[in-house]
């Protein structure tokens, strides 16, 4: 059978993505790969990961024509020093050549910062900052397994402004445990009036190995019904784009020119080299990801190996219904003339084609997206795409 044709985007950029895996707490929904932070192992970690760095550029598989976007997310990066973020920075850039304007992202939680932190982070080089808020109220934070907030989200975000930040994201969760609407929408208008210029709004899933998952499994975990997790993505819609929020991925609002340029990357099938424990990579059809403990991860890059735990090379199919299910989480969904009909294999087409029928996807002026219907029944218009043997 031919290969399915997706073509790929046309400009050549890439991300840096880095996992920091330490956390001062673990929250009860979690499962990231982390770590309690504890001094010696961030050492050890660091020394390791600056190590992974020059064994990458070496090996010389990662070579895009721009390297537009580095992000450390974790974990808590911030459970690190500035220093120890400012030194793995300083390594990737004696090692890659990062673009001059690149979007350099450090993720944070609002206990693990204070002014001269932040200032010190964005004398570092970091350009953008964004905060796993979740949510505002203390009891429910506190149900999650999360310190309270120690001022409002308003002062806090005023502090990370002084300290030079503009680009300012917030991560929020609905569907919690005990979540009532009026309780969702209190953290969606205290976000607004905090002014961020990018918000991520994500359901909460129940994974296995979570304390949530023990909790669900025991029957002592309630949450909110379905079609009112359904109501709280919808208001949150409603509020934030009334707000001039832009709407451009599933689970992504901006303010004009303040789209994340390096989960763009995701979306549009760019390369991106994952370093650190548990970081995948996507180096085209290539994609791997590393192991997923400190001590392990450290023993290899030692011995000189790559730590590598899995990897994969995706057929062009696979690598294309891949690109059709990341590409369809864009509002603006997937330029047509990137989908070719000519050698698509017959269960594609048809598929796309009943979802058309079952309005569920459209194609619109030149692209193929999802339709309104599309978007709240996003999950399934995945699920059906994935379940494609290619
Ligand atoms: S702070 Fe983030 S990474 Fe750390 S345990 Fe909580 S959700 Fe996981």
């Amino acid at each position: 059978m031919s290969p399915l044709s997706l073509n790929k985007y046309d400009d050549h950029t890439a991300g840096i993505y880095v996992h920091i895996p330490f956390c001062r707490y673990r929250c009860h929904f979690c499962a990231f790969y982390v770590e309690l932070h504890r001094p010696q192992l961030a050492i050890n970690f660091i020394q390791a990961l600056c190590r992974e760095i020059d064994l990458q550029a070496d090996r010389g598989h990662f070579r895009p024509e721009r390297i537009t976007s580095v992000y450390l997310g974790g974990g808590t990066p911030t459970a690190l020093p500035p220093s120890a973020l400012s030194q793995i920075l300083h390594q990737i850039r004696k090692a890659f050549p990062i673009e001059p304007d690149a979007e350099i992202t450090v993720e944070a939680s609002f206990d693990s910062v204070s002014e001269p932190i932040l200032a010190q982070l964005k004398q570092a080089g970091f350009t953008r900052i964004s905060f796993g808020l979740e949510a505002v109220d203390a009891s429910q934070l506190h149900r999650l397994g999360r310190p309270s907030l120690t001022k409002d989200i308003t002062s806090l975000l005023d502090t990370t402004r002084r300290a030079g930040f503009t680009d300012i994201n917030l991560d929020l969760m609905y569907g919690l445990p005990a979540q009532s609407l009026p309780s969702w929408q209190e953290s969606v208008e205290a976000t607004l009036a905090a002014h961020p210029a990018h918000v991520s709004t994500y359901a909460l899933t129940i994974e296995e190995g979570t304390p949530f998952h023990q909790t669900l499994s025991d029957g002592t975990l309630a949450l909110p019904d379905e079609s009112l997790v359904l109501e709280m993505a919808d208001a949150a819609h409603a509020r934030l784009t009334s707000a001039g929020f832009v709407h451009y991925e599933l689970s992504n609002y901006a303010r004009p020119a303040h789209l994340s340029r390096h989960n763009m990357h995701y979306w549009t099938d760019h390369d991106v080299l994952g370093l650190g424990p548990s970081a995948h990579s996507h180096l085209g059809a290539y994609r791997f990801s590393n192991i997923p403990d400190v001590g392990l991860y450290a023993s290899a890059v030692a011995t000189g190996f790559l730590p590598i735990a899995e990897s994969a090379h995706l057929t062009a199919n696979e690598a294309a219904r891949d690109q059709l299910i990341f590409g369809l989480r864009l509002t603006g969904g997937i330029p047509s003339p990137l989908i070719s009909r000519d050698g698509m294999p017959p269960d594609i087409f048809e598929t796309i084609h009943s979802l058309e029928t079952q309005d569920l996807l459209i194609t619109q002026q030149g692209f193929l997206r999802l339709t309104e219907k599309g978007r709240r029944l996003a999950d399934t218009v995945a699920s059906k795409l994935s379940s494609l043997y290619l």
